[in-house]
């Protein structure tokens, strides 16, 4: 994942840390060195108190981590592969490779984490109430709580949270729908997101400290839900598409040395986007959109060859993919026009905007709502 650090391996497991948990760690131990352990237990130096921050600070991330990792070994348990796991503010992110998995491992696999996270709970209630040191008991009071915090919430059944997804595996399994078993399940996330949202907002009015946290909460479960349900949904329309459909054979083909301005004057007329740029040496392609930019003085110094895209240095496509692979990569890769290889040997090419018209026009046959799907891709090239 983008922004993250490596910092070390469990059982075979990358752990990342996301830029963004340095922030949370340094904010959590202040705010529990400077208020919370002050407020609740008066007695002790401020010294102590910073101690206890950062102990439970640590410890949380121990708790995250083991939630995550109780995924991790269902996945593997399951013969699913777990490639990494990046933690994060709100919690973690297991990075596990097949996607489309049996409902039945799913379940399991979703439901491990909070189950973990309740046995921490119970672990952590254990120490509080056997230990009487006063240093101990708060930070397991602490951990107890936030286990527990960690462990009804995630069982909420709104996806993508892991109740929401233990949820899901059910209507798949019923259904035999992804699609319309992620609908539901997603549309549960955005309830329990306006909840959030709705008792952020009361507590706010009414003066609680917290309010703000549960409307930043309710917002990110309602972005992730929305976002989640419409990548199932274009997973579905393009995977069983295969790109061989969606290929483009016929470029005019251009002499990679013709000089800019004469390409600008002669072809930029014709209508035509995309041209092929290729003798022996040279195989590539040109937008003419590429064009438009390069001021006209340069336009008299450079050749078609030198703003061609050069398909031994362009990423490829597999002629055997799907369109949800071309999707992805046009997406990664922000380019307009990829090469299909097929051994290697470039067979044709395939363009974001086919990509796109096909996702259109299947959904305009297949949702009921394919508006709102719509804008989003857009939005997120
Ligand atoms: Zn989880």
């Amino acid at each position: 994942m983008e922004n993250s650090l490596k910092v070390m391996r469990v059982l075979g497991i990358d752990i990342y840390l996301h830029f963004s948990w340095w922030f949370v760690f340094i904010i959590l131990t202040w705010s529990l060195a400077t208020g919370f352990f002050p407020h609740y237990y008066p007695t002790l130096t401020t010294q102590s108190y910073w101690l206890m921050g950062i102990m439970s600070a640590v410890l949380l991330f121990v708790s995250v981590l083991l939630h995550e990792l109780s995924h991790s070994l269902v996945a593997r348990f399951k013969k699913i592969k777990v490639n990494s796991i990046t933690l994060f503010f709100f919690g973690g992110v297991a990075n596990i490779s097949k996607e489309d998995m049996e409902p039945k491992s799913e379940f399991f696999m979703a439901i491990a984490g909070p189950l973990f996270s309740l046995v921490l709970a119970g672990v952590f209630y254990g120490l509080y109430r056997w230990d009487g040191n006063l240093f101990v008991t708060a930070i397991t009071y602490y951990l107890y709580q936030l286990n527990l915090i960690l462990a009804v919430f995630n069982l909420v059944p709104g996806y993508p949270l892991d109740g929401g997804r233990a949820f899901r595996a059910v209507l798949f399994g019923y259904y035999k729908d992804l699609k319309k078993a992620t609908k539901i399940a997603a549309t549960g996330g955005k309830f329990v997101a306006a909840f959030l949202f709705i008792v952020g907002l009361f507590s706010m009015i009414s003066g609680l400290a917290n309010g703000l946290w549960f409307i930043l909460l309710g917002g990110f479960l309602y972005m992730i839900a929305g976002a989640s349900y419409e990548q199932v949904v274009i997973k579905e329309t393009l995977s069983p598409i295969k790109i061989n459909n969606l290929l483009e054979q016929d470029f005019p083909i251009l002499s990679p040395n013709i000089p800019l301005q004469q390409f600008i004057k002669e072809y930029a007329v014709l209508g035509k986007r995309f041209f092929l740029v290729q003798n022996d040496q040279f195989q590539g392609v040109i937008d003419i959109q590429q064009t438009l930019p390069v001021s006209h003085k340069l336009q008299k110094t450079l050749t078609v060859k030198d703003i061609a895209l050069s398909f031994s240095r362009s990423p490829s496509l597999e002629s055997k993919a799907s369109a949800y692979t071309a999707f992805k990569m046009f997406l990664e890769q922000r380019k307009e026009i990829l090469p299909v290889r097929e051994k290697k040997r470039v067979i044709g090419y395939i363009t974001r905007e086919a990509v796109m018209n096909r996702l259109l026009a299947e959904l305009k046959f297949n949702d009921p709502h394919p508006i709102h799907v719509v804008a989003r891709v857009h939005r997120r090239r």
